[in-house]
Order: C-alpha cells, then structure tokens, then sequence
C-alpha cells in the first residue's frame, strides 16, 4: 500500500545477511524518441540497516543505476560490463520496524539524467549489493520548450538539447497573414524554457495584431503598409467598404496623385483662377490673378499661360475662332507653365495686335481627375501702338572726299509701317556739339557735303505713327583724301595707311604706358591681378581688399586723404563704435566751406591688428563714391588718436530712427529710403564688394531722409558685430543670422546674391518701422524655421508688391533671388506708380479675426483654417510634424508649442493664432 493506502506492485530485494549481492533487475528497451538527455525517477523504500539485527558487515543502504545504449529492442541477454554506471543512489528516508508496524511506508523519489545520443533507444538497470530494498514506479522523460508564438512568429514543440547547459537554436515561422521584419530566433534551454527571442514578424498590409495573431482591418479602416502600427481610419473623402483594406478609395469626385500617400486625403482639381487683371504697356502685358476659390484641398496648384494671337477685330475669348496661338518669339517671365506665383510678364508682343490670354489652373489630382483640361480664365488686350525698334547696322559706300552713301537694314521690330527714317551725323571730333539731320523715306541716304579726311560719327532711328523710335548705335566713317573713290567698302589707301600708322602710334603708347607702370610696381600680386581684371572690364572699376596690400598704411594712403588734425573741430559725442567713440563735428580744409562730420577713433591702448582694422574701414570706404554709401573725408594716422573722418549723418542710424518716427512716413516715403539703399548696394555690387552685413542698424540717414549704406568693417564680419544682437557662433566668426542668406550661414557663400537676401530683411525692417527680424525667436529657431520654408509675413498695412519683392529676396536659390539693379528698377517703377502700392494684405488680419471665432465653435478643420487665414501652405509641413487637425494642436502644451519652430513662426504670422491656442 502507498502512503494513500493504494496498494501497489513493487520489486523487492532483501538479502541483507549474505555478503557479495550482485542483484540485477533490468527494464524493456526504451525508444529515445529523438530526447537527447532523459530523465530517470526512481521511487523507492529502503530499509535502515540499523533496525535489522545482526546484519552489520552486510547490510547496505544503497543501489546502483546504469544505462545501456541499443538500437535492438530485444536484447535478450546483456553483460553486465556493457552498462554504464550513472550513480549510485542513497535514500533520503529509511524506514524502521516500527514504521511497518504501523503500516507507514516512507518514498524515496530521486531523479538521475543521463545523455543518450548514440542509439535508437536504451535499457536500464539497477543493481543491489545487499540492501534491503523496495522498487515503486520508474518513470523516464525528456523536456520539451512547448509550441509558442512571440512576435508574430510560431516555434513549435522542441526538445532540449544534450548537455544540461546546451542551447537549441529554433527558427519561427510568421503567423498567417505576416511577413518577416527580422528572421525570427528563439533559444531553447535545457529545462524547457524559450529564451532570447530575436527578430519578429509584421501584419501584411491590410492586417494588424490583435491578440498575437493578425487580423484584417475592419471596414472604413485600411492599412497601407506593413510596418504601420496598426490599422488607421480612412482619412477624409475616402472609404472603404470590406475587410482587409491597403488603401481607400476615394469618393465619387475626388482624386488620389500617383505621389500622394495612402494617408492623404482624397482631394479635388483647383476651380478657375480669379479676377484676372492684365496691364499693357506699349508691346508687353503684366497679367495677375488671385488664387483660385477652391484649392481642391491641395496645397500644390500651379498655373500655366496660353497665349493667342486673334485677328483685328475679333474678341473671341477662346476655341479659335480667329485665334491662333502665339509665335515662340513672345517672352513670358518668369514662365509660361508650372507657375507657382500668379503674376507673369508677357513682352516682345507686335504693336497693336489683339491678343487673348487663358490662365489655367491645375494641380496634383487635374490628371487623375480625368478632367484633363485645367480650369481657367482669360482675357483678351490690345497691345499699343510702339515706336519702332533701332535700326541695327549701317553701311557706308561711295565713298569721297566730301560725300558717302549710307545704307542700313529695316529694324528688327518695325512695330507698324515705317514713315521715315532720319540720319544724325557729326564730326567725331565735334562730338554732338554741332549735328547734322537728314530725313529719307528709303533705307539708304547719300550724305554730301562733308570735309576730306574726317571721321564721321551717324546715327539712324525709324518713324511710325507711334512716333521716333530709339536711334541706333553710333557707326563712324571716314571721308577720303584721294579724289577718286574706291569700289567696295569705301576705304582708301591713305585712309588705311592713316589707320595703320595711327594702330602702330596706338601700340608705341600702349607699351610705354605697360612699361612705366612695371617700373611703379608697388602693388602686391593680387593687386596687379585686380588691376588687370580692370582692364578686362573696361569702364567698371572694381573693389580692391586692403587686405591684400603687404603694408596697411600703403593702402590706406592709396584711398584715404590725410587730414591735418589742426582743421577737425570735435563738438560732442553721438555713439559707440567698435573701436571707441563716434563723435560730430566741424571740418575745415583749405579753401572749401566749413562741413559737418561724424569723427570715429580708435581708443588708446590699441593693437597692431586692431589698428590695421580700423584703418581698413577706411581704406574700403574711399574707394567709394556714391551719394548712397557713405563719404569718407580722410583719415589722422600722424598723429593720435587715429581719426576716421566720414559725412554726417544728422538722424544717425535707420532701425533707431524708424523706431523713434513708428508709423509718421508715407509708403513712398518708405520705399524712396528702401531705393536709395538699393542704389547703394547696385553700387557696391557692380564693383565686386560683398557688404555682408547689410542691416537697417548700418544704414545711415541724413536730415533729407537720405538713406546711406555705412560700415565696411572686415574684421566684424569675421570676428563679431556687436550690434548684431542676435549671432551665432559658426567655426570661423559670428554671423548676424536674422540677416544672412542660408547658404552663407550653412556655408559661408557670401554674395551679392546673400547680400540681397539681407537686403529683403532690410526692406521688411524698414516697412515694419524697425521691428525685430523673427521677433523673439532664437536664432536656431530662425534657422529651423527658414529651412521648413517658412518666410517673414508682410509687415501690418505693407504693400503686396513689397512683400512680394522680399520673398523673391528670399528664394532659397541663390540663382533664383533678384540682382539689386532688378530691385532698384522695380522700386523705380513702384514710385512712378504710386497706385500699385495701394494693395496691401491687411485683409488677412480681418480673416484671423474671424478664424478665431470660427475656431472656438470648432466648425473648421485644420486645412480649412490654414487657407482661410492665406497659410494653407504650411499644411504639409504640419502635417508630416503630425499635426493634421485642428484638435492636435489644440491639445499642445505651451512647453510643446514653443519647442516648435514652425509653430513658432505661425504663431508670429497670425496674431489669432495665438489667442485661438
Ligand atoms: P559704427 O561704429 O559705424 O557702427 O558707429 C556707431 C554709431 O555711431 C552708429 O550706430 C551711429 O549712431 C553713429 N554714427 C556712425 N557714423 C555716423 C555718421 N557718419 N553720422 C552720424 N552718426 C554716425
């Protein structure tokens, strides 16, 4: 009986009084069923030798387990050599007399494993030497790691490996509907436990994980992709109507592009343009149009021009009924398709001709929408009546000592029927002191009455009823000495031995002039090569750095006037400079009026270095003259303090002085400062100077409003502009980030083109009556803001021209931005035609205001917000941040929203904006 009274079969030994037992008890072959290591529980009871009497020397209390490997499961008869000892075995409990008196058995259960790798099976026996002995139950097992599923990947039932620290190896397998994202791993150990898994498997498209198996998206749900977290809600103006979704389809007139992701909402091709307006001047037209009503959800509209020439009379809008398209002669700028801006010049139209004019609107889904043709809108002009263009070339023929015949070809745009043509000529040396005019319906004239031996310059313009057109190029001919003309081009032989006499004397000058200026070589290398790069471009002087003379003072002698410190009288102190105290007062020299003068000087106690950039301001100011940049008078070097002596500016710097006058000038008077700083800089970049630091705080101004472009220091831009509040630190100097070009503050490409990107930031300065740049935004902010895209919003009541003019100083390619002589002739225009500064977006202000209110009863989504308040283009960078609603970011905590930049700058773009947060 067991200890639960069941009885049971036992095996029993119990010779405990003869010596030398050898008893063996032996199982049935044991298939191994591919275990590696099995297990043996030997359940047994064993008599204390203690309790039997007289068995000393005897009695044992122990007995011996062995294995025996065997493919044979019928070995009749094994050695007793051919087993293997596994151990030998003790019990833990003994039983006594007693015990079997009262009917108590104690178990002993002890468990043995042992590797069995070489057969198909094996036996085991037990071996008594003379205990007295019970044999219960033997039961042999190996360990498995049980079937799981970990990371979407099945490992299946695995049996442990040999050696008690052996790991197995189990690769698994993806549940239905996944696919791998990493070979999934597992490890079994050998007490049947799965360890380390590695890798995993993924949902397929249209699938996600719910409880360890993959499940297909529901309907109205879809996943594109199997790495998506899980399936999503099809996003707006779209569905999906079964199970297991990739994608959803969109609504009955709505549209995917190819490129648009499967998040994307369903959109919609543009509507027409709008109030297309269009300007005519002379041969060109200026059309312009606003945006179309409905975007169609998109933010990538573009616009493209059709352009036909109709028949006089004919106002015919479209379909060609007396139109045809225009020639490839016409110009469009900047383009005639994929337009992003909404104002385009059409020029070299013919004179007084009909045109019309069909502006198409599409976008991203006018493909897939089938619609093909893009919506559009058109209008139809006159072009005016133009003077003819100049006549091109002159001939000379026949010609003598008192007479030629000219002839010349008809202008390459007549623009109208050709009138008359009239002939201007003078002695060259007369220039156009005393002229003479002929008048010729024909394109030739002879020309009588001339001295012998004389050059002649001509001139020749065209008349139509439009009136004189420009007249042509100066053509100089010679009259003869000799009485009898030559045939052909009109040159005789002492004409051409004058000529070549004349080049040889030309030559004989030219080598002398080289000569003495070999000999005066004092200029360094790079001087001589600037000097030649002179030559190269005759008539354009160009910047020379001082820094590339040897010695400081040879510069600064070279274009700078030394001044008699005995004729500078100093009044009072006006500011701070770099290098000590800017003062005002009075400068008399010899024979001129008294003038007065700003008065900079280096302070005591200075370097070598810091003398040489003090005195290089100086040296690169002189070299200027221009009633835009500011007049250097001369510079003290003989004696101390070092003195730079410049005009003097009466209303000192202009961020200071708009500030101090917010909102008391006109818009003219604002853009005649903006076109005086623009004459400046076309100044400084027709001579091949980078300013670098073109700000509103380094322009001067005079008491007539007079703007001038000022501090030409070398060493602040390489090292630090203390007024440059906001500088970031870049290897190599600070830089006034606020004002600087992204490709000079990423790698310091400084340009004309840089300095008219600061130039943009100048104009929005001055329009916003000397606001901060980014307000209060830090500097990486800025950069992070302008790398998303994001650009200055026009200043309150700023003109829509202005601001389209700093946005265009603003291209992000370099290539793309205006030059200032672009600039300087757009301001022009703007001052001519003060009514094209009247637009100004001020609207959007009013529809924040309504946004606001809009926005509280949250009947808007985020997109519809975003183009009512004219931003919608920051919608795709919102949302690839992950805002895509109104709800997201209304959820954001000030912390989160200001460690946005682009929210930043939203934030400073619509006053609303904030409020609505
Ligand atoms: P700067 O070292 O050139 O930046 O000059 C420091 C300050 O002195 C400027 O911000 C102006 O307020 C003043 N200043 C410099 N030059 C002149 C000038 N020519 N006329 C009037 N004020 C000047």
């Amino acid at each position: 009986m067991d200890e639960k009274n069941i009885p049971i079969r036992t095996y029993q030994v119990c010779n405990v009084l003869e010596p030398n037992q050898n008893n063996w008890l032996r199982t049935d072959w044991i298939p191994r069923s591919g275990a590696q290591r099995v297990y043996v529980e030997v359940k047994f009871t064993l008599r204390d030798c203690n309790s039997l009497p007289g068995v000393t020397g005897t009695c044992k209390e122990t007995f011996n387990l062995y294995y025996h490997e065997s493919n044979e499961d019928r070995e009749s008869y094994i050695k007793e050599s051919s087993f293997i000892k596994v151990d030998t075995v003790a019990a833990d409990e003994s039983f006594t007399q007693v015990d079997v008196g009262d009917r108590i058995m104690k178990l002993n259960t002890e468990v043995r494993d042992v590797k069995v790798t070489t057969r198909k099976g094996f036996y085991l026996a037990f071996q008594d030497v003379g205990a007295c002995i019970a044999l219960v139950s033997v039961r042999v097992f190996y360990k498995t790691c049980p079937l799981t599923v970990r990371n979407l990947a099945t490992f299946p039932d695995t049996i442990t490996g040999a050696d008690t620290s052996s790991l197995v190896e189990v690769r698994g397998s993806c549940v239905n509907q996944s696919e791998e994202r990493e070979e999934p791993k597992m490890y079994c150990g050998a007490d049947g436990e799965w360890l380390v898994p590695i890798g995993g498997c993924l949902c397929n498209p249209g699938y996600e994980e719910r409880g360890g198996a993959c499940k297909a998206c529901r309907a109205g749900f879809y996943k594109a992709k199997s790495t998506d977290p899980g399936c999503a809600k099809c996003p707006p103006h779209s569905h999906s109507l079964r199970d297991g979704a990739t994608i959803c389809d969109c609504h009955a007139g709505f549209f995917r592009a190819d490129t648009d992701p499967p998040s994307m909402a369903c959109t919609q091709p543009p509507s027409a343009p709008q109030q297309l307006i269009s300007v005519v001047n002379e041969t060109s037209v200026v059309l312009e149009w606003t945006p179309p009503h409905r975007l169609g959800g998109r933010s990538d509209t573009s616009y493209s021009l059709e352009c036909l020439i109709c028949q006089t009379g004919s106002h015919s809008h479209t379909g060609g009924r007396f139109c045809a398209p225009c020639g490839s002669d016409v110009l469009f700028s900047p383009g005639q398709t994929g337009l992003t801006t909404t104002r385009v010049v059409v020029s070299e139209l013919r004179a007084h001709t009909h045109y019309t004019f069909i502006v198409h609107a599409r976008n991203g889904v006018s493909q897939a929408s089938g619609a093909g043709a893009a919506q559009s809108v058109s209008v139809s002009v006159t072009t005016n009546q133009a003077a003819p263009s100049p006549v091109s070339s002159i001939q000379a023929t026949d010609v003598t000592r008192h007479s030629l015949s000219l002839s010349w070809q008809q202008p390459d745009r007549p623009n109208g029927v050709i009138l008359e043509y009239e002939v201007k000529f003078y002695e060259k040396d007369q220039r156009e002191r005393s002229y003479r005019i002929m008048r010729t319906f024909s394109r030739s004239v002879d020309v009588t009455g001339l001295n012998p031996l004389t050059v002649y310059v001509f001139h020749v313009r065209a008349r139509t009823a439009a009136g004189y057109g420009e007249f042509s190029t100066p053509f100089e001919f010679s009259t003869n000495s000799d009485p009898f003309p030559l045939i052909g081009e009109g040159v005789n032989s002492a004409f051409l031995l004058l000529s070549v006499s004349g080049v040889g004397i030309l030559l004989l000058i030219s080598a002398a002039v080289f000569i003495i200026s070999r000999r005066r070589s004092k200029y360094s290398k790079t001087k001589q090569d600037s000097e030649e790069e002179k030559h190269l471009n005759p008539g354009v002087k160009i910047y020379v750095d001082p820094f590339t003379y040897e010695d400081p003072d040879q510069a600064i002698h070279e274009f700078a006037k030394e001044i008699d410190v005995s004729s500078i009288h100093i009044e009072k102190v006006i500011g701070m400079g770099e290098f000590g105290e800017v003062c005002s007062g009075r400068l008399r020299v010899q024979g001129k009026r008294e003038i007065y003068v700003a008065i900079k000087s280096l302070k005591a106690g200075y370097s070598d270095k810091q003398r040489r950039d003090f005195l290089s301001e100086a040296s690169i100011m002189g070299q200027f003259d221009h009633p835009n940049i500011i007049r250097l008078e001369g510079v003290v070097t003989r004696c101390k303090p070092l003195m730079i002596i410049t005009e003097y500016m009466e209303n000192g710097s202009l961020d200071a002085f708009l500030r101090k006058h917010d909102g008391q000038f006109t818009v003219i008077q604002l853009v005649g400062m903006l076109r005086g700083i623009a004459s400046g800089m076309k100044y400084l970049s027709d001579m091949n100077y980078v300013h670098r630091d073109l700000a509103a705080r380094n322009i001067l101004v005079n008491s007539n409003l007079v703007c001038k472009v000022s501090d030409f220091g070398l060493s602040r831009v390489l090292e630090d502009d203390p007024e440059a509040t906001g500088t970031y630190l870049s290897p190599g100097g600070k830089i006034p980030i606020r004002w600087t070009a992204p490709e000079a503050i990423a790698y310091r490409k400084f340009t004309t083109a840089s300095d008219v990107w600061s130039y943009g930031i100048v104009m929005w300065e001055v329009v916003s009556y000397g606001e901060r740049p980014y307000w209060d935004m830090n500097n990486q902010d800025v950069i992070k803001a302008i790398e998303e895209g994001y650009r200055l919003p026009a200043p309150m009541d700023c003109p829509v021209v202005l601001h389209q003019l700093m946005l265009d100083c603003w291209e992000r390619d370099r290539a793309e931005r205006p030059t200032f002589s672009q600039i300087l002739n757009m301001l022009d225009k703007l001052i001519r035609n003060p009514g094209t500064l009247r637009r100004t977006g001020g609207e959007r202000y009013l529809q924040c205001t309504k946004a606001k209110t809009e926005i509280s009863s949250s009947k808007w989504s985020l997109c519809e917000w975003l183009q009512s308040i004219g931003l919608e283009r920051y919608r795709d960078t919102l949302a690839a941040a992950g805002y895509t609603s109104l709800d997201s970011l209304l959820a954001l905590t000030h912390h989160e929203f200001s460690s946005h930049s682009l929210l930043m700058a939203l934030k400073q773009t619509c006053f609303a904006f904030v409020d609505c947060i």
